[in-house]
């Protein structure tokens, strides 16, 4: 494959960006490879600077769940530019959202627009901060819930691929009022909030992880999470920001029937572009200022492109039909991936819920951090690279979660497939 364009870009940003990239994962340095560089991308198709074309499950790591450049998505972003960028002021796009986001999940009333989900995380645990009084956070290893101080314990995504726990910078003064559980495990959840409880303002979950590869919660975890946060007056938080409109139209939270006090949303909520939220019932929200005290603001916040893109794209997922055959296609392809890597003899646990995936390198089962751990990284990693020279684009980690569109088709399924085959064939 020629790569000689994205070569000499990677160079050039080097030199003035750290790493050469926006965010750390994209250096591609866990699975042995310098990144392509992006000219264009339509559909599920993604090409390089060097005309090089691959089908893409990263969907820009869940965003793009219609496909990347969705026609109605590009009108709308065009339409509304064309009457001006950002206003520092409310403007009608903002209404019609926030009343799409309150009306699909239950448990909100109101929600705040914010550009990532890394400021909707960190806002709203300041609330839930402000609202009980209390300091501590309780979190799951391997979750991530973005780049914010209070998170950087056990996190997962980029701090898993790259093998650290935390960041320098951050003080020991904050990460003191982090308290970081394994994910699924019940007697551990329900012996901190006995021991700590009432130093506890908010337990923060990602209902589905998709940040240490995609782990399901066990049957009951979510339920005792609820449970027993509520006996405590313990805010609890669902980080919805990959499963919200991914796992349903109503998120996790609608696929298994808990209702969370607070919800974080992001990636698709802003149909490609930046937008998250944070919201809940409206006694909690009317605690945000200028209703309330508790401080958060935003220079470009609820800017009319976003708006738009996000409209649109909530408006598309909402035809009937639309999650049952994403789910469909998505099951075909977990299932022949699966019989591929048996046939071949390798250890592959696939988990899967909806349209987001991860085939880890292991015999699992993989139910929390210490058993994503386990997986075999450079067998990943040679399955990153010989996929990739099949034209197909993974995400360049073993611990995260691969995406399919609406935009994925059968015929881009069975590549997949195929070239899933040789790649296993040559694993053992
Ligand atoms: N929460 C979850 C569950 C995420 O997956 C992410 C990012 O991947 C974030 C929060 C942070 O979002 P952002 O990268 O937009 O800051």
């Amino acid at each position: 494959m020629n790569t000689a364009n994205s070569v000499r870009l990677f160079a050039k940003a080097r030199a003035s960006i750290p790493g050469g990239v926006n965010s750390p994962v994209r250096a591609c340095r866990a699975v042995g490879c310098d990144p392509l560089f992006v000219q264009k991308a339509a559909g599920c198709l993604i090409t390089d600077v060097d005309g090089n074309t691959f089908i893409d499950m990263v969907s820009s790591w869940g965003p793009l769940i219609l496909g990347h450049a969705h026609p109605e998505v590009v009108a709308a972003i065009r339409r509304t530019a064309a009457l001006g960028t950002s206003f520092g002021a409310p403007s009608p796009l903002e209404v019609e959202l926030a009343e799409l986001l309150c009306s699909a999940l239950p448990s909100l009333d109101m929600v705040r627009f914010v550009n990532s989900g890394t400021e909707a995380t960190m806002s709203a645990i300041r609330l839930a901060r402000a609202h009980t009084g209390r300091n501590i956070v309780v979190k799951f290893d391997g979750c991530y819930h973005g780049h914010a101080d209070s998170f950087l314990v056990r996190a997962g995504s980029g701090l898993i691929t790259l093998g650290i726990p935390g960041s320098p910078g951050v003080p020991d003064d904050i990460v003191k009022n982090t308290v970081s559980i394994p994910y699924n495990d019940i007697p551990t959840f329900k012996a901190t909030l006995g021991e700590r409880g009432g130093e506890i303002a908010c337990v923060i979950v990602e209902p589905v992880a998709g940040n240490m590869g995609v782990v399901l919660p066990e049957p009951g975890f979510l339920e005792t999470l609820r449970t027993e946060t509520a006996a405590r007056g313990i805010v609890l938080i669902f980080d919805e920001v990959i499963t919200g409109f991914r796992l349903a139209y109503g998120g996790a939270q609608t696929r298994f029937g808990i209702e969370p006090d607070l919800t974080t949303l992001g990636k698709i909520i802003g149909g490609g572009l930046p937008v998250a939220a944070y919201g809940g019932k409206q006694a909690l929200m009317n605690k945000v200022a200028p209703e309330g005290p508790v401080y958060q603001a935003g220079t470009l916040s609820g800017n009319p492109l976003a708006m738009a893109a996000g409209i649109t794209m909530l408006k598309l997922l909402h035809e009937p039909g639309f999650y049952e055959e994403l789910e469909a296609k998505a099951n075909r392809l977990a299932d022949g991936l699966a019989e591929r890597a048996q046939a071949a003899g390798v250890p592959l646990t696939l988990n899967r819920i909806g349209s987001m995936m991860t085939c880890f390198f292991s015999r699992g089962p993989v139910r929390d951090y210490n058993s994503a751990m386990t997986a075999n990284t450079d067998m990943y990693a040679r399955h990153y690279r010989s996929m990739l020279a099949d034209g197909i684009w993974l995400g360049p980690s073993q611990f995260e979660a691969f995406f399919l569109s609406a935009a994925h088709e059968e015929r881009h399924l069975q590549k997949i497939l195929d070239a899933a085959e040789r790649s296993f064939r040559n694993l053992m």
